[in-house]
């Protein structure tokens, strides 16, 4: 088994749409960032490149490669964990909690983990995803940001 740990935030910005988890989620801002800036698809990237050792998320997908903007992050996502896969390691468990003022996230839990599962080819009984506000504290908590941290269990495969 491999643990890794990941995280990701980005600021809110007018102009944007909120993806989080591949979901599009009504709201008066979103995320500003390279690709589509799905700050909980980044932190589950950045966890899962952790547990596999393959060093920061920047360095396997730089801001100033044309291939990466606007990307769609649950792909790039899905090619993070083919990379795990070639280098013999698949997902068993994530964990994520998602730091969010608002909006108020609770309702699409279940659709982020059901979307998330398919890009990282597990169950949806293999992928967590909680909510939670910073009590108004920090930039998420005066809502200029969403932040995530997310946990990666891999086990070891035949290849
Ligand atoms: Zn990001």
């Amino acid at each position: 088994m491999r643990v890794g740990i990941g995280y990701d935030s980005h600021r809110l910005a007018e102009g944007r749409r909120l993806v989080i988890g591949g979901i599009v989620i009504p709201f008066e801002k979103g995320l500003l960032g390279h690709s589509d800036a799905d700050v909980l698809c980044h932190a589950i990237m950045d966890a899962v490149i952790g547990a596999v050792g393959l060093g920061d998320i920047g360095r396997l997908f730089p801001d100033t490669d044309p291939r990466w903007k606007d990307a769609v992050s649950t792909e790039l996502l899905r090619y993070v964990v083919d990379l795990a896969r070639m280098n013999g390691y698949a997902i068993a468990w994530i964990d994520a909690t998602i730091i969010a003022e608002r909006p108020k996230l609770g309702p699409f839990r279940p659709a982020m983990a059901a979307g998330l599962a398919g890009a990282l080819g597990v169950e949806p009984s293999a992928v967590s995803v909680k909510a939670k506000t910073n009590e108004g504290v920090d930039a998420a908590g005066r809502g200029e940001a969403i932040a995530v941290h997310a946990v990666a269990l891999l086990e070891r495969v035949r290849r």
